[in-house]
């Protein structure tokens, strides 16, 4: 079944592209991202207003001083947002400025943060918990999905393995399984998954290869000043090479990227000039 966000649609026969900061930091690095990885060929941006942070010292998110950037982004850009909410009562404090709902790693298995989604007719998009079974991650999807709410996307953003020298461990076996046992349209974040920037291109293309039906990308105008996971966040030119280089592996599999209207008719792939605002 492919879910629409905005005017794109998850889980059909193109491969989507969901890329934007880890935090919304400032309206010049939300815009000038935003139109850095519109230009290369991304359909629907991400970018967290409320971070769940491991440490408590650490930034935490704008919060609503978000809201009037993600309105001005939006309308410029003409895409539809998919951003993190941590409690229930976010559910309805971002109903105007989100188009999906994402529930963190490390709230997958709050059932009533589900449940209330499952309420919503908002598509949600549901990631792993670090440390949660395969089965376990499939089982808290219905808890959305019996609700009523039918439209909810896994992602696979990687596991907690013995291994420390990356990040993660993206678990390749749960993209083909998901895929097969869910019905629902999976998803990978290679960014969470590997932790390390130079590394995401080629965790992007094993995703696109074991059948995701698309990646979610954490891309920061300058990685080394990124308030959040700068380490994983790819420069607006890394992410417009892997682009490139994506649809090479796509094409292998007869496939292509979403695009939106506006892209079908301008020329990608074209590095943005940063506008300010
Ligand atoms: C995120 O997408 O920024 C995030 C916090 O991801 P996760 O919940 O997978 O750690
Ligand atoms: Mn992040």
């Amino acid at each position: 079944m492919a879910i629409q966000i905005g005017n794109i649609k998850i889980g059909g026969p193109h491969f989507t592209v969901i890329a934007g900061p880890c935090s919304i930091e400032s309206p010049e690095q939300f815009i000038n991202t935003a139109q850095a990885v519109k230009a290369s060929g991304a359909v629907i941006l991400r970018g967290g207003i409320w971070k769940m942070r491991t440490s408590a010292q650490a930034f935490q998110g704008l919060g609503e001083e978000a809201f009037s950037m993600i309105q001005k982004v939006k309308a410029l850009t003409g895409m539809g947002l998919i951003s993190e909410i941590t409690d229930i009562s976010q559910v309805e404090a971002t109903f105007d400025v989100v188009d999906a709902y994402q529930v963190g790693a490390r709230n997958m298995h709050n059932y009533s943060l589900l449940k209330e989604l499952g309420k919503q007719s908002k598509p949600v998009l549901l990631k792993r918990g670090f440390s949660a079974y395969i089965d376990e991650w499939l089982k808290a999807s219905e808890y959305i999905t019996n609700g009523g709410n039918q439209n909810v996307i896994l992602c696979e953003r990687g596991i907690r393995t013995f291994e420390t020298a990356t990040r993660n461990t993206l678990d390749i076996n749960a993209v083909a399984y998901a895929k097969k046992h869910s019905g629902l349209p999976v998803i990978v974040d290679p960014s969470h998954a590997v932790g390390i920037a130079d590394l995401v291109p080629q965790i992007s293309y094993a995703a696109a290869a074991a059948g995701a039906d698309g990646l979610m990308v954490e891309v920061h105008p300058d990685p080394s000043k990124a308030l959040s996971d700068g380490a994983q966040a790819l420069t607006f030119e890394n992410f417009n090479k892997m682009m490139l280089q994506l649809e090479r592996v796509l094409a292998a599999f007869d496939k292509g990227l979403n695009r939106l209207p506006q892209q079908m008719s301008s020329q990608h792939n074209e590095i943005h000039n940063p506008i300010l605002m």
